[in-house]
C-alpha cells in the first residue's frame, strides 16, 4: 500500500491556515503547509498589519493637527512619505510578515507553490504530488469582479496594494463604501489626497444600521472626503495622464477626473484549486462546511475567507481552531459566531456585534433598543470627542442581541459585550459591574442600565 506523506496538508498560510497548521503540529501531527504567495497570507503582508501601521501613523498626525484647539500647536507639521513606508516595513517585520520561520520551528514542512487537488487524497504543487490523511483548505479570497468596464490602458489600485504606492496620488476615487473603502478613504484624506468615495447603496457601511452611515457622513465631511452614495460606477477610462471615473447617480451619467482609482468592491472566495477532483462542494459564496468546518468530503476541512461570510482575522482564527480541534482528535466542539466583532478602523472606530436593527426588522423580530450619544459620559467631554454613539438591541426576553459603538477605542471597549453575549449575561449583570467612571467603558454601563430599566 502506498505510504501517506502527511497527517495533514494545509493549503494557504494566512490567518486560518497558520493557526490550524501550528495547532496540529503542536499536537504531534506531521503537517505540510502550502503557500502560493507570501508566508503569513494577507493579514501580515497586505492588509491588517501594513495598513494598521499606516493608519496608526495618520491618526497620530490627525491628533497633532487637532491639538491646536487645546493650545498645542506644531507649526510645520508635515509627513515624510518614505519614512511612513519605512515605519510600515518595520511593523511588518516585527509581525513576522513573509517568514516561514515559525512554521519550520514547529516542525511544519513548508511547500512553496500553488496547490491543486488531483484526487480526494492528493494535491499537486508544481510537478510534485503529496498525499495526506486530512486537508484544510484556507485559501482566502480575492477581489470580486464587479463587471465595471476598465479601459485596458488604465492602471488602478486594489486593497492589497493601496498602501504600497511609490508616490501618493493628488486625488483618488474609491469605489465601494464598505469597511475597507472607508478606512482607506480616511487614510488618504489625512495625507492630503483629494478623496472621493462612491457607494452603490444609500449610505456608507450599508451592512450596518442607518445611524452608522449618518455618523460616517458627518465624519467624512469633517475630513473633507466627498461621499457619493447611490452611485453605481460603470467605467474607468483614460483621460490624458489621469483617469475618468464614470458613474450613474440619480438616473444620470456623471464623471469625475482623478489621478488614481481604488477598487474596494468586496471579495470572492479562492476556490480555483481543483476542488472538483476531490469532490468538494462549493458555490460563489465559498466552500460549504458543517459547523465543525468539515466539507462534504469527510477528511477535508475549510476555514477563513474561503468559506465566505464576514471577512476578519477573528472569524478565520475561530473557524481554524474548530477545524484543527476536529483534525487532531475526536471533539464535540462546533463553531459559534456569537460575539464576533465587526470593526471599521476609522477614527473614531466603528465596532459592531451581533444583529443590526435592520436584520431584526427583516426577520420580524420584536426588539427593544437604546441609542445614546457619546456625551452621556464624562470621557466625551474630557477628550472633546462627540462624533459617535452607542446603540444596544435586546430581544423580547431582554437578552442583548446586537450592539454598535462608534467611539475612540471602540474595538476594545465593546469587547465586554462580546463576552456578555457569548456567556448570556443579563443587562443588569453588566450594569451592576463597576466600570471606570471616567473611561469609555462607562458608556456601556450607562446604555445597559437605561435599556434594562426602561
Ligand atoms: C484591505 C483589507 C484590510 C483588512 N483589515 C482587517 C483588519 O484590520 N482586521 C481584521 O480582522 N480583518 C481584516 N481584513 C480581513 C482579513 O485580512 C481576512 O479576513 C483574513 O486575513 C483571512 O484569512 P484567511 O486565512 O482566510 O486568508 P488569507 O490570509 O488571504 O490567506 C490565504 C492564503 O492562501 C494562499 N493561497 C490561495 N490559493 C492557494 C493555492 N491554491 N495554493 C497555495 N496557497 C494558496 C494565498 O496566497 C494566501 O496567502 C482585511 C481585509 C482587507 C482586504
Amino acid at each position: 500500500m502506498k505510504r501517506v506523506d502527511y497527517d495533514l496538508i494545509v493549503i494557504g498560510s494566512g490567518d486560518a491556515g497558520s493557526e490550524a497548521a501550528l495547532m496540529a503540529a503542536k499536537a504531534g501531527k506531521k503537517v505540510a503547509l502550502v503557500e502560493a504567495d507570501k508566508w503569513g497570507g494577507s493579514c501580515l503582508n497586505y492588509t491588517n498589519v501594513p495598513q494598521g501601521a499606516l493608519f496608526h501613523a495618520t491618526q497620530v498626525m490627525q491628533k497633532a493637527i487637532e491639538g491646536a484647539k487645546y493650545g498645542i500647536s506644531s507649526t510645520n507639521l508635515r509627513y515624510n512619505y518614505p519614512s511612513l513606508n519605512n515605519w510600515k516595513k518595520i511593523a511588518m517585520r516585527r509581525a513576522g510578515a513573509n517568514s516561514k520561520k515559525p512554521y519550520e520551528e514547529a516542525g511544519i514542512v513548508c511547500l512553496h507553490g500553488r496547490a491543486r487537488f488531483i484526487s480526494k487524497k492528493e494535491i499537486a504543487v508544481g510537478d510534485k504530488t503529496y498525499s495526506a490523511k486530512k486537508f484544510l483548505i484556507a485559501t482566502g479570497a480575492s477581489i470580486l469582479d464587479t463587471g465595471i468596464k476598465i479601459s485596458e490602458d488604465v492602471s488602478y489600485l486594489l486593497p492589497e496594494n493601496a498602501c504600497d504606492v511609490a508616490r501618493l496620488p493628488k486625488s483618488i476615487f474609491i469605489v465601494g463604501g464598505g469597511s475597507t473603502g472607508c478606512e482607506l478613504a480616511q487614510y488618504y484624506a489625512t495625507l492630503g489626497v483629494e478623496t472621493v468615495i462612491a457607494e452603490i447603496a444609500g449610505r456608507l457601511l450599508p451592512r450596518e444600521d442607518e445611524e452608522v452611515g449618518q455618523v460616517l457622513d458627518m465624519l467624512f465631511n469633517k475630513n473633507k472626503i466627498r461621499v457619493l452614495t447611490q452611485s453605481r460606477v460603470i467605467a474607468v477610462e483614460k483621460d490624458g495622464n489621469e483617469k475618468r471615473v464614470v458613474f450613474m447617480r440619480g438616473g444620470q451619467e456623471k464623471s469625475i477626473k482623478v489621478s488614481e482609482v481604488l477598487f474596494c468592491t468586496g471579495s470572492a472566495p479562492n476556490v480555483d484549486l481543483g476542488l472538483e477532483n476531490a469532490g468538494v462542494k462549493f458555490d460563489r459564496n465559498g466552500i460549504k462546511t458543517d459547523n465543525t468546518m468539515r466539507t462534504n468530503i469527510k477528511h477535508i476541512y475549510a476555514a477563513g475567507d474561503v468559506v465566505g461570510g464576514h471577512s476578519s482575522t477573528e472569524k478565520a482564527l475561530l473557524e481554524a481552531r474548530i477545524a484543527a480541534t476536529h483534525i487532531i482528535q475526536r471533539s464535540k466542539s462546533v463553531v459559534d459566531y456569537t460575539g464576533l466583532i465587526r470593526i471599521t478602523n476609522v477614527h473614531p472606530e466603528v465596532a459592531c456585534i451581533g444583529k443590526t436593527e435592520d436584520d431584526c426588522i427583516k426577520n420580524d423580530k420584536k426588539i427593544a433598543k437604546i441609542t445614546l450619544p457619546l456625551n452621556v459620559v464624562q470621557k466625551s467631554n474630557t477628550t472633546d470627542c462627540r462624533i459617535g454613539f452607542i446603540k444596544l438591541i435586546c430581544d423580547k426576553n431582554n437578552k442583548l442581541i446586537g450592539a454598535t459603538l462608534i467611539a475612540p477605542h471602540a474595538s476594545v471597549v465593546i469587547q465586554e459585550l462580546a463576552l456578555a453575549m457569548r456567556y448570556d449575561m443579563s443587562l443588569e449583570e453588566i450594569c451592576n459591574t463597576p466600570h471606570v467612571a471616567n473611561g469609555w467603558g462607562e458608556i456601556i454601563r450607562t446604555a445597559c442600565e437605561q435599556l434594562a430599566y426602561r
